[in-house]
């Protein structure tokens, strides 16, 4: 027992998180029996900012994981002289993280919404609603629209934390097709979806979830939902299945845990196929086209998730340079764009070494906000580097596996080199770690939002 109360105790100090917010971090109940993940801290008061004789004036396209934590540290660790400005879409943001347990009903949906009141009092963040449709490098300018009208922002130094967006296959471009088959991938009206989808499945259809290659958002997490759904199917619509079609090689991810997950837990439920590319989807016949031969798959509810790329205004700033120009390549010592000085790419957006993850998002938010404070001062970025990733993966309702990864910065590949001696995963999946997996949660987005 008090080995656990010690991993909780370590789990809720992420980025060096005082006492007190360590109190409000425990799960808590909403009163329909989910968890309620909102933060709890009633703290509104401007929280005391350092004087560091810094200025500047920092544009941020993205208050998701990336965006948000990068803006609170930016004023916590910069002082009040560096002017930032977040500019999001939503209102709110609807985290990612967790939502697979939307589709089996452990978490409310509303619970991962995550309001931006408390960056803006506590930190003095200018928080602007909106969407960034361009990027004027050469006159440091961001151009966006709200409510219909245009309108336009300066900047020192930007930085871009869009996430991701998707390249739809054919038969899946159109917004009703996207619908029909949702991804669930961007957390959301897609999560509700796929969820009214899986209740309305009649009991002995086929749940069809299709995986992109590589690099995607969170490589457990497809893995992580087949299980989610495979057992709320056992539970719920006996004689159901749930296929799997793989566009990688193999899992991607903690592949021992979710090879017995697939083979022996979930034994008849699910069945996997890599190798299995999605070329055409046919909604009207429910049919999935793939690489794996040429006879389609077909699924009663289909849940195809997309192959990924940065968020668009990355490619319209022209910032997409890597190999297949879909991502931004960045200095992991500064994420300044290898393309255009002053432009910063952070989170699922950025080309790096490392997993694109929320947790990671955040250690790259904290890096570039060093690394700006920094250049701000007439000073180099740290040369060295250290960021940290975990990730937890619900198995069946109760149980959870997890996966940890240690990334240092390499100067011969300048590039993040991951640290096998400090990194691991769960040995089998417990009820233990899946309590653990909220307290984490918890403090992540408390570290972020709050
Ligand atoms: C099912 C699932 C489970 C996951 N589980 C985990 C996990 O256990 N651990 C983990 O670490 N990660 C997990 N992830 C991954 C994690 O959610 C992402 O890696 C993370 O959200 C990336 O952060 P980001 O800031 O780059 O993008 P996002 O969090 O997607 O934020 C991007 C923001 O930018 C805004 N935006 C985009 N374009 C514009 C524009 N032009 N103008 C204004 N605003 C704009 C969007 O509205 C959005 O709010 C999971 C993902 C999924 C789908």
């Amino acid at each position: 027992m008090k080995n656990v109360m010690n991993r909780r105790r370590m789990l809720a100090t992420l980025g060096g998180l005082s006492a007190a917010l360590l109190a409000g971090a425990m799960p808590a109940r909403a009163d329909d029996g989910e968890h309620d993940r909102r933060p709890r801290s009633s703290t509104t008061g401007p929280v005391p900012l350092p004087v560091t004789g810094i200025k500047g004036k920092v544009v941020i396209v993205g208050g998701g994981m990336a965006g948000v934590t990068l803006a609170k540290y930016l004023r916590l660790w910069g002082g009040a002289g560096i002017d930032v400005t977040l500019v999001e879409r939503e209102g709110a943001y609807t985290s990612n993280i967790l939502s697979n347990l939307v589709l089996n009903g452990n978490v409310a949906m509303s619970s991962l919404s995550f309001g931006y009141a408390k960056v803006a009092s506590s930190y003095g963040v200018k928080v602007l609603q909106a969407n960034v449709d361009g990027v004027d490098a050469v006159a440091r300018r961001v151009h966006y629209m709200r409510n219909g009208l245009p309108g336009e922002l300066p900047y020192d130094r930007l930085v871009l934390a869009p996430g991701i967006d998707f390249d739809f296959p054919p038969g899946l471009t159109t917004a009703e097709a996207q619908l029909a088959a949702p991804h669930a991938w961007k957390a959301g009206a897609q999560t509700l979806a796929l969820r009214d989808q899986l209740k309305a499945m009649p009991a002995g259809g086929t749940f069809l979830m299709t995986i992109p290659a590589k690099p995607y958002r969170c490589p457990p997490g497809p893995y992580e939902r087949a299980c989610v759904v495979a057992d709320w199917l056992r539970r719920n619509k006996p004689g159901s299945k749930v296929l799997v079609l793989d566009a990688n090689p193999g899992i991607t991810a903690e592949v021992a845990t979710f090879t017995r997950a697939f083979n022996v837990t979930y034994q008849g439920i699910v069945t996997y196929i890599p190798n299995a590319a999605v070329t055409t989807v046919d909604i009207g016949a429910h049919f999935v086209y793939t690489t794996f031969g040429s006879t389609p798959f077909h699924g009663d509810v289909l849940n195809v998730i997309p192959p990924h790329r940065a968020g668009r205004i990355v490619a319209d700033a022209g910032l997409a340079n890597d190999p297949v120009g879909k991502f931004a390549v960045v200095d992991v010592l500064s994420y300044e764009s290898t393309m255009i000085p002053g432009i910063h790419v952070i989170g699922d957006a950025a080309a790096t070494t490392m997993p694109k993850a929320g947790h990671i998002a955040n250690q790259e938010a904290k890096v570039c906000a060093d690394a700006m404070i920094r250049l701000m001062a007439g000073l180099a970025p740290d040369p060295s580097p250290v960021t940290n990733s975990a990730c937890y993966s619900p198995i069946t309702r109760e149980t959870a596996s997890w996966l940890t990864s240690v990334f240092a910065y390499d100067p011969v590949a300048r590039a993040m080199a991951a640290v096998p001696a400090s990194s691991g995963e769960a040995h089998a999946p417990s009820k233990d770690h899946y309590e653990d997996m909220f307290i984490w949660f918890d403090t992540l987005m408390k570290d972020a939002f709050a």
